[in-house]
């Protein structure tokens, strides 16, 4: 059996790797390394994957949150709520921003803002909201919508986890995540469901005049050649990560299939223990798996976790420490924040191996150790 691995990057790569090596030697000859042509293609077609009008490439997700709210023009002091039960980058650029970060608690099944938690947090300072599509599923986007319609506010979706992902309405419209709110945000970081090799980002709109700021934004304020309109930034994606994106981003679909089947797998190993918590897949959504997480009821989650490691299985808590805990936002108030479901679940999520090469093999002796740990 092959050694199993969070993440399997090397596998996925052997079997494209003259696509890959052939799209890397292409910019190598032409020494286009930045704005090169692969970069506009990759624009192009991610545009046509999404359905959204415009796709920007930046440097990587966390700048694509930030650019985003740059192009926005918050304002130093407005509050931009986000939930707490996510990545550090989601809530650090609002911080980085001068913005005010205000956490909301997530539903303890979709992992995802809860709009209820939310809308309590809406105050008059309130501008944005980011929801974030994590682990894979998408964030109740039909609910967030109307929210924030009512009270006037922005959504950025974070969605660096679930490209890919589908999104129903109750119209029965479906839409990708990352296109449905003004603007949407996404990773191309190597372990993530479209990963380069190397760290990108993209940014997502269909407004037109967001989408001149956000490319102005990414490239210093420039409206043309030396010439700042706006206080911007430097953020590209790299020619040689648009070409193996290229490449992968054709793959997309069948890579979502890949982690499907596996979540599908261990769905059927686990289903039936009481102690064990399979994802939630909500009606709405299409999950893309972008982890795999269990939440434990009864079971000692880190003595798991150790178990599995001793056997050469690897798992992981993400996230160990909510946003709302960071010593980072010690300043802001944020640890008298009340966020009891993203507390509850800290302590009891666990992560297993997902990704595009897990075969059954693998799968099998997985799901049979955490069963064995469990059930003994
Ligand atoms: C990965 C990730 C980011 C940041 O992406 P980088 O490319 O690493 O900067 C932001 N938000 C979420 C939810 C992520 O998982």
């Amino acid at each position: 059996m092959r050694p199993i691995q969070m993440v399997d990057l090397k596998q996925q790569y052997t079997k494209i790797r003259a696509e890959v090596d052939a799209a890397i030697g292409e910019v190598l000859d032409n020494a286009a390394f930045i704005n090169g042509k692969a970069v506009t293609d990759f624009a192009e077609r991610l545009s046509a994957y999404t359905g959204s009008k415009h796709v920007i490439p930046c440097a990587n997700g966390t700048d694509a949150l930030q650019i985003a709210m740059m192009a926005l023009d918050l304002q130093p002091g407005d509050e931009v709520i986000t939930p707490s039960f996510t990545y550090i980058a989601t809530t650090e650029v609002v911080a980085l921003l001068r913005l005010k970060p205000v956490f909301a608690d997530v539903d303890p099944r979709t992992f995802c803002l809860d709009p209820a938690s939310l809308e309590k947090a809406i105050s008059s300072r309130t501008k944005a909201i980011v929801p974030v599509h994590l682990y894979g599923q998408s964030a109740p986007m039909e609910e967030i919508m109307q929210i924030a319609g009512k009270h006037g506010l922005h959504v950025i979706e974070d969605n660096a986890q679930a490209i890919g992902c589908e999104y129903r309405f109750g119209s029965g419209i479906v839409k990708k995540t990352g296109s449905i709110g003004i603007i949407g945000t996404t990773s191309f970081f190597p372990s993530k469901n479209l990963g380069g090799y190397g760290d990108g980002g993209a940014i997502f709109t269909d407004d037109d005049t967001l989408a001149t700021r956000l490319k102005m934004t990414a490239n210093h304020g420039q409206s043309r050649r030396y010439y700042h309109d706006l206080v911007g930034c430097n953020s590209r994606l790299d020619t040689i990560q648009a070409a193996v994106l290229n490449v992968k981003l054709k793959r997309l679909d069948d890579y979502i299939a890949a982690r499907r089947l596996a979540a599908d797998h261990y769905d059927n190993a686990f289903k039936a223990n009481p102690k064990i918590r399979i994802p939630y897949r909500a009606p709405y959504s299409r999950h893309v798996f972008h982890q795999y997480t269990l939440v434990l009821d009864g079971v000692n989650r880190d003595g798991l976790h150790d178990y599995l490691a001793a056997k050469n299985i690897p798992s992981m808590i993400y996230y160990p420490v909510p946003a709302h805990r960071q010593k980072m936002f010690a300043a802001f108030g944020a640890g008298s924040c009340k966020l009891d479901t993203t507390d509850w679940l800290t302590e009891r999520v666990i992560s297993l191996p997902m990704h595009t090469e897990l075969d059954e093999e693998q799968l099998q002796t997985i799901s049979a150790a955490v069963l064995d740990y469990i059930n003994n």
